[in-house]
C-alpha cells in the first residue's frame, strides 16, 4: 500500500484485518515515525485498536523501504494524495505517477498496480505508460480500485461498502482477467457479505468516483439553495429535506443544510470532474454551477454573522463550536471555517474557537489571532456571538442556560441547525440558523 494517510491507512489495515499481509510504504517522515511508534496520525474512530491489533498479529507493517514491499507483493495499491492543481483545477497526478515510477524500478515478476486514490480519466493509461518507460522488461496489469469511504466512518465503510468498483483494461489480452482474480481473491471477505463487485474498464472505474461525488456536492448545494428560498418564503428546510428525502427516488441523505461542502474530496473532485469535462468538450454545467455556488455560500455565512452582530463585528468577540470540515474527523481542508474565520477576523472580530479534533490541523490554516479554547464552554466565554459551523454531537446538549452563564452576548448563528429555535428563543437569544421561519 504506497500511502499511510486517510485512505491507504485504513484500506491497509482493512485487509490486513482479513488476514491479508500489508506493507504500507509511507515517506512522510514523521507520519512514519508516529505509525512504527503504534501512534495513529490521523483522527479515525476505532482505528487505532485495529491497527495495534493487526501490527501485533504480524500482518501489517509500515516502511519506507519500496523494494521490500513491492517485493512478491501479489497487488500494489497507490493511496497517495491527487490534491488540486492551482489554477486549472485539475488534479495533480504528479505524487500518483512519482509513486508509480518508484514502483516499477524495484518491481520483480509480475506486478498489478492498482489506482485507489481519485485519479482522472486516462490516468491508468498513462500509469501503464509510465511503467513501460520505466521497465520494459516488466510483466504487469494496471486496474482501478477507487475508493468510497468517508473520513469518520472509514474503518465501517471499508469493511461493508455499498460497492466494490474494479477497472481493468479490457483492451489487453488476458490483462483483465487476470488483475480481476487477484482483486476478487482480496475483496472475498467483503464479496461473501454479498457486497456487490462491478467490474469495468479502467476510464468506466475512474469516472465513476468522480461522478458519485459530484453528485453528492450537487445534492448539498441544491438544499443549501432550496435553505435559502425557504428564508425568503417563510418555508421550513428541515420539513422539504425530510418530505422529499422519503421519496426513494431522492434518498434522504445529503440534504441537511450547511455552510457549505468542504473537505479533502468534494471540493477537489468537483473541480476535477469540471476540467475532466471541458478538456473532452462534454462541459459539465451541472457541477460548474455546483462548484461556484459552493463558494459564494461559504462567503455568504461569514456575512451573516456580521449582519447579526448589526453589520460590524470589530473589537466583537466571537465564540467558535466546530472547525473540522464535518464531525468525527480532524481534516481541516477546505472547511468552510476558514473561510468564514478568515472573513470575521479581517473585519476585526475576536475569535475563541474550540473543536473535539481538529485543534492541531486548524492552527496552520486559521488566522493567527484566532484563540483556541479547552472545550465548548470555555469558547463561549466572554463571546458577544456564539457560531455553530460543525455539528460535532458533544455540542448538541449544551444548555441555553449554561450559555448564558458564560456568554456576554446574546446571539447565536447556528449554521448547522443544531438546537431548537424555540429554546434558544425562550432564553432570550438572538438566534438564527438555516431555512427556517422567522430565525432570520
Ligand atoms: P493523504 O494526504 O492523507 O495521504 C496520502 C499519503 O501518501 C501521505 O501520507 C503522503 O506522505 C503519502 N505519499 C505521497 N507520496 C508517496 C510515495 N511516493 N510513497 C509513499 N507515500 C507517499 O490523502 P488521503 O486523504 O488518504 O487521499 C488519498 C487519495 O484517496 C486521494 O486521491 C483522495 O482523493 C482519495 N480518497 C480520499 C478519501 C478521504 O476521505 N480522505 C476518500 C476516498 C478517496
Amino acid at each position: 500500500m504506497i500511502g499511510g494517510g486517510y485512505v491507504g491507512l485504513v484500506s491497509g489495515t482493512c485487509f490486513a484485518e482479513f488476514g491479508t499481509d500489508v506493507a504500507i510504504v509511507e515517506t512522510n517522515p514523521d507520519r512514519l515515525a508516529a505509525l512504527r511508534e503504534g501512534r495513529i496520525p490521523i483522527y479515525e474512530p476505532g482505528l487505532d485498536r485495529l491497527v495495534a491489533e493487526n501490527v501485533e498479529a504480524g500482518r501489517l507493517t509500515f516502511g519506507d523501504d519500496m523494494a521490500a514491499a513491492v517485493k512478491g507483493a501479489d497487488a500494489v495499491f497507490v493511496a497517495v494524495g491527487t490534491p488540486s492543481r492551482r489554477g486549472d483545477g485539475q488534479a495533480d497526478t504528479s505524487y500518483v505517477y512519482a509513486a508509480v515510477e518508484q514502483v516499477a524500478r524495484v518491481a520483480e515478476g509480475y506486478t498489478l498496480i492498482v489506482t485507489k486514490s481519485t485519479v482522472p480519466v486516462g490516468t491508468g493509461r498513462e500509469i501503464a505508460k509510465i511503467v513501460h518507460a520505466t521497465r520494459p522488461d516488466l510483466d504487469f496489469d494496471v486496474a482501478s480500485n477507487p475508493e468510497f469511504l468517508r473520513e469518520g466512518n472509514a474503518i465501517v465503510d471499508f469493511m461493508k461498502p455499498d460497492r466494490v468498483i474494479i477497472g481493468t483494461d479490457q483492451s489487453k489480452p488476458g490483462g483483465t482477467e487476470r488483475a480481476q482474480n487477484i482483486l476478487r481473491k482480496l475483496y472475498r471477505p467483503l464479496y461473501l457479505l454479498e457486497r456487490p463487485i462491478v467490474f469495468t474498464g479502467l476510464e468506466t472505474a475512474e469516472l465513476i468516483k468522480y461522478a458519485a461525488n459530484s453528485f453528492l456536492a450537487m445534492k448539498i448545494t441544491f438544499i443549501n439553495e432550496i435553505s435559502d428560498l425557504c428564508e425568503k418564503v417563510g418555508a421550513d428546510v428541515n420539513d422539504v429535506a425530510r418530505s422529499i428525502g422519503l421519496d426513494g427516488r431522492i434518498g434522504k441523505k445529503f440534504l441537511h443544510p450547511s455552510p457549505g461542502f468542504g473537505g479533502s474530496c468534494f471540493p477537489k473532485d468537483t473541480r476535477a470532474l469540471t476540467a475532466i469535462g471541458r478538456n473532452a468538450g462534454s462541459p459539465v454545467r451541472l457541477i460548474e454551477t455546483t462548484v461556484a455556488v459552493n463558494e459564494l455560500r461559504m462567503k455568504a455565512m461569514g456575512e451573516r454573522v456580521i449582519a447579526l452582530a448589526g453589520g460590524d463585528v470589530k473589537g466583537l468577540t466571537i465564540g467558535v463550536l466546530g472547525l473540522t470540515f464535518k464531525p468525527e474527523t480532524d481534516d481541516m481542508r477546505e472547511a468552510a471555517s476558514i473561510v468564514v474565520l478568515d472573513q470575521l477576523d479581517k473585519a476585526g472580530a475576536q475569535i475563541r474557537a474550540f473543536d473535539p479534533a481538529g485543534m492541531e490541523t486548524a492552527r496552520p490554516v486559521l488566522p493567527q489571532g484566532v484563540t483556541y479554547c479547552k472545550d465548548a464552554l470555555d469558547a463561549a466565554t466572554g463571546a458577544d456571538i456564539l457560531v455553530v459551523l460543525t455539528e460535532w454531537n458533544e455540542f448538541r446538549s449544551l444548555s441555553p442556560e449554561k450559555l448564558k452563564t458564560r456568554m456576554t452576548g446574546r446571539k447565536v448563528a447556528d449554521l448547522r441547525n443544531i438546537w431548537d429555535p424555540e429554546s434558544l428563543k425562550e432564553a432570550g437569544f438572538d438566534y438564527i440558523s438555516l431555512g427556517r421561519p422567522d430565525m432570520v
